[in-house]
């Protein structure tokens, strides 16, 4: 496969073929690579992405993943990180040491947090618990193949905590907090400044007029709240100046 066109072409002849016809893309298809070691995940992610109008190709284990990603041009890779042999997160530090800038969306254990951390340390793009529903994967895929094609917001991160834009997700330690809009937007400005401190009128500047309040008292009720979700020790206060993430 060459590529010879901007991956947003792609995309948008994609949809536009999506919208006209039932049948298989060709040319324009959207071409996805598995990298899945269980036969059963793998068809079950198959048949899912080829309902979407995709096409994909299939590794079963890590050295053919790093050959296959690097010898063609996919448009994203769904890489799962459990697999004999060479790891998914081997495969993903190989991809990504080579210059691949393929989005990837890993698939990681349940109640493994750090492998997601390091995952997405490692340049992964996305990720998915097991066990995942289909759809939920392809709407990922979706969504990340646009963002490949311009419409970049990536996930924000800092240790335990990922904060994800695009679906106004956050979790702590792989599990999902339920924050109310405020707190959300509260927290990811807080982790688009990392280690910068942000004083209290910046804050009730920024976020008045998304909710009509500008008590700074009442900032400092939400970032309480916030502390008790996310961990106290994230926030610091900076006596005399604001706050501090990270
Ligand atoms: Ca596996």
């Amino acid at each position: 496969l060459v590529r010879s066109r901007g991956l947003g072409d792609v995309y948008k002849r994609q949809i536009l073929y999506a919208e006209q016809s039932n049948e298989p893309a060709g040319d324009f298809a959207i071409n996805i690579l598995i990298v899945e070691d269980e036969e059963d995940v793998a068809s079950r992610i198959a048949n899912g992405v080829r309902q979407s109008g995709f096409v994909y190709e299939h590794a079963y284990t890590g050295d053919d993943a790093i050959l296959m990603g690097q010898d063609n041009a996919y448009d994203a890779i769904i890489l799962d990180l459990g697999l004999p042999g060479k790891s998914g997160l081997e495969v993903l530090k190989a991809w990504r040491a080579a210059g691949l800038t393929t989005p990837v969306l890993i698939l990681t254990a349940r109640n493994s947090w750090t492998e997601k951390v390091e995952g997405l340390n490692l340049g992964a793009d996305d990720y998915l618990t097991k066990p995942f529903h289909t759809p939920e994967l392809v709407a990922r895929l979706n969504a990340l193949v646009r963002r490949a094609a311009g419409h970049s917001d990536p996930l924000l991160t800092y240790d335990n905590l990922i904060l994800d834009p695009a679906r106004s997700r956050v979790s702590l330690d792989g599990t999902d907090l339920d924050l109310t809009a405020f707190e959300f937007r509260l927290l990811k400005y807080f982790m688009t400044r990392q280690g910068h401190v942000v004083s209290q009128s910046e804050l009730v500047e920024h976020l008045y007029s998304l909710e009509g309040m500008r008590e700074s008292n009442t900032v400092e009720v939400y970032i309480s709240r916030l502390r008790r979700q996310i961990g106290a020790d994230k926030i610091k206060t900076i006596r005399g100046l604001g706050y501090r993430f990270g």
